[in-house]
């Protein structure tokens, strides 16, 4: 499953839809000066600028008070330019990251990570959802993956990935089973599996045997390595999988293209034109 030609696919359709809607605003919130989290932003402004959306680009002292932090949140919450906001994970350990999450306004969370998303998203009418796992879903689509019926196993429980994965699976009607760090016998849940996301961060934890015969297998991974980035999927597997991500190229690519799909989705909501696809 080729994340990279789908990823423009992606860009191609926000490219097409911003051109209808007009001006729309995306601020990114960065504290400090993390040399990853820098690339990260910088590659999603790229993203932005790419498909026609003005992004504004919050650089802010990694000594930022709780408050100014959440003063500067409010601004935004309350310029109508802005049509979505994301804080940049992780912040210095001084601030809250929670109560930041928090403080976005939900109609502009392109992250998903508000607990208002977070919650909408457990009771099956999603409304803004985490990019990572949005994008694993539309891969799983584009290449026409049976969804309803099948066995799932999602390996990791994080808020960004894991949970909101299980949970979009859950609403697609697979019978999904979250595995994590004390799951006794991982390979026995997997290799009963049809679909495998893995998201953990461990090179090469699920081996080809682990792998059922014919499963689709999507790797959200990203772990480097002496060898450079190699999922958390022994490419190996790629010999029983019928479907299967590289790493890269895989799950990376559509995380940016998904978040500016968030962003024009949150544009339209707030203008009241909602295209709603789910
Ligand atoms: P996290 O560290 O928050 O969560 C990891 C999860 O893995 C935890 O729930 C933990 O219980 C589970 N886990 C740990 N050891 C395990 C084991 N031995 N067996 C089974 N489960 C185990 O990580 P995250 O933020 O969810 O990210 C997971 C991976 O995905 C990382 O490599 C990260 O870099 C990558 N990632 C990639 C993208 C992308 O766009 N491609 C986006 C987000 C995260």
């Amino acid at each position: 499953m080729d994340g990279r030609a789908l990823a423009a696919k992606v860009r191609a359709e926000v490219a097409a839809e911003v051109a209808e809607l007009g001006d729309i605003g995306l601020a990114t919130v960065l504290v400090g000066d993390d040399p990853a989290s820098d690339i990260y932003i910088r590659r999603k402004h790229e993203a932005a600028r790419e498909v026609g959306i003005r992004s504004d680009d919050r650089r802010l002292a990694a000594d930022i008070s709780q408050e100014e932090l959440l003063e500067i949140l409010a601004e935004l919450n309350e310029d109508d330019s802005i049509d979505g906001i994301l804080v940049q994970s992780p912040l210095p350990k001084h601030l809250d990251e929670a109560a930041a999450i928090s403080a976005v306004d939900p109609a502009k969370d392109v992250d998903g990570f508000h607990p208002l998303n977070a919650g909408l998203l457990y009771l099956g009418r999603p409304a803004l959802v985490p990019a990572t796992p949005l994008g694993v879903m539309r891969l799983l689509d584009e290449h026409r993956v049976q969804i309803a019926g099948a066995r799932a196993v999602v390996i990791g429980r994080s808020n960004i990935v894991g949970k909101p994965m299980a949970h979009l699976l859950l609403q697609a009607n697979a019978t999904v089973s979250i595995c994590h760090s004390q799951t006794v016998d991982l390979a026995r849940l997997t290799t009963d599996a049809d679909i495998v996301v893995a998201a953990v961060g461990l090179a090469h934890l699920v081996t080809p045997d682990m792998i059922k015969t014919g499963a689709a297998v999507v790797d959200v991974g990203m772990n480097r390595t002496e060898a450079g980035l190699v999922g958390d999927v022994d490419p190996g597997a790629a010999e029983r999988a019928a479907f299967i991500t590289p790493v890269p190229g895989g799950v990376g690519p559509m995380t940016i293209a998904m978040l500016l799909a968030n962003t024009v989705r949150a544009a339209r909501s707030r203008r009241g034109t909602v295209l709603d696809r789910r």
